[in-house]
């Protein structure tokens, strides 16, 4: 809908804030300076992305009001386990939702299509596999993990027993020390995955320890997985036990989330999301989530995940020769960590100072991280957004110029 050159060429209604306006001119108005803000930015936020038009009308349709706690699984268990009336039509668009994602990943895992966000996502697998009390280990936040990976703030801190592997000094995951910390701590979950780390995540490895220490092994792909579903990177289907994901970042679906598992544990997963974590699904979502799908099973999207991480190492490697650190010195994905320890200002001014040019991007912890959280020593820098929008390799070069010449300016 929005391209490289901030137009909008959508056939679908997409800016209807001016129908909006007619009952409410202040939710109209704030939406319609979100959408011009939007179009008109540069959207270098690693886990956003536009959907298309297609995904954007199911997510506001008729299925919006449609109560349907339970679930459908007519074909699979012969009959519907709904505590609502009505249900004939949404029952079938769940199970064809999840015929889908399994056709996207090659897998016959079972899938749960109803987490409303990739935190709930990780609330139900974790409830699905544990006890409180039980011991995780994770990628800590400040080294690129997710608030619940464990971070003392959110449920998963404080439900769970937390052990954290590190990354080396160069900014990997350091194998060595998962398989330490493994062996120190008998974790009942391994857990990996990332919200800003930029290299290839061996699955097979961490399997192998999982195994050793007689750990689940659960995968948050949350990031990468449209880059799996294009095949930009090693899949974790067949390693893992246990894999969420959100649909929204470069799966460039609706905002959701998903649980595979292997089949042992589909019935653990299912009474995990609900009754336990939710309520009714989201079923305006989830015909959302079918599209997102369909549309990752097409060629044209082997070749956006393809273009995606071609971009990032361009935009990264010009960030390099213009003398600026990156942590782990490069990107395998599509995002990457600019390092600016010993810059005389922190991520966050740098934030705020490109979102007065029009740049959007987020501050973020660097390994070693000496600022708090709220200023940090980086930002986190994604191509998935404006490679929607048409940009290649080129384009990012541009960017990372004015970056440079931001930068250079906040210097002075
Ligand atoms: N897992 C990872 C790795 C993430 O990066 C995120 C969000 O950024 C989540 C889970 C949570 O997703 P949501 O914001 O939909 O709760």
């Amino acid at each position: 809908m929005f391209t490289k050159d901030n137009q909008d060429n959508s056939t679908y209604n997409v800016d209807n804030f001016a129908f909006i306006k007619k009952f409410s001119p202040v939710v109209g108005d704030l939406i319609e300076k979100e959408y011009n803000r939007q179009k008109n930015n540069i959207e270098l936020i690693a886990s956003e992305n536009y959907c298309s038009e297609a995904v954007l009308a199911a997510c506001g349709s008729c299925l919006s009001w449609k109560y349907a706690e339970g679930y459908p699984y007519v074909r699979t268990s012969g009959n519907t386990s709904r505590y609502y009336g009505g249900t004939t039509f949404v029952d079938e668009l769940e199970e064809y939702c999840c015929d889908k994602w399994r056709e996207v990943f090659h897998t016959d895992y079972h899938v749960n299509v109803q987490p409303h966000s990739g935190s709930q996502a990780n609330f139900a697998a974790y409830k699905a596999i544990l006890q409180p009390g039980d011991t995780i280990l994770s990628l800590s936040l400040d080294n690129g993990g997710h608030l619940t990976h464990g971070s003392s703030v959110n449920f998963s801190g404080k439900l769970y027993n937390m052990a954290f592997y590190d990354v080396d000094e160069k900014g990997y995951i350091d194998m060595e020390d998962v398989r330490k910390k493994a062996m120190e701590h008998k974790p009942q979950l391994i857990l990996t995955g990332a919200s800003a780390y930029s290299r290839i995540i061996d699955f097979k490895a961490f399997a192998e320890i999982a195994r050793e220490v007689g750990a689940y092994f659960m995968v948050d792909m949350a990031h990468i997985a449209g880059l799996v579903a294009g095949e930009q990177h090693p899949s974790p289907f067949g390693y893992a036990d246990i894999i969420t994901t959100t649909t929204h970042k470069t799966l460039r679906g609706p905002r959701g989330g998903l649980i595979f598992g292997r089949k042992e544990l589909a019935k653990k997963i299912d009474s995990a999301v609900f009754p336990y974590a939710q309520g009714g699904p989201l079923e305006h979502i989830i015909a959302g989530k079918a599209i997102c799908a369909e549309e990752a099973l097409r060629p044209e999207y082997k070749e956006y995940a393809r273009q995606v991480v071609s971009n990032c190492k361009a935009f990264c490697d010009e960030f390099l020769r213009l003398g600026y650190k990156v942590v782990t010195g490069g990107t395998d994905n599509h995002v990457f960590l600019l390092d600016l320890s010993g810059y005389p200002f922190s991520g966050r001014e740098l934030q705020e100072r490109l979102d007065e040019e029009g740049i959007t991007l987020n501050k973020n912890c660097v390994p070693g991280e000496t600022r708090s959280p709220k200023e940090t020593s980086g930002v986190r820098i994604g191509t998935a957004p404006m490679t929607t929008r048409g940009y290649k390799e080129e384009d990012f070069r541009q960017v990372a110029h004015r970056i440079d010449s931001i930068i250079k300016d906040m210097m002075k």
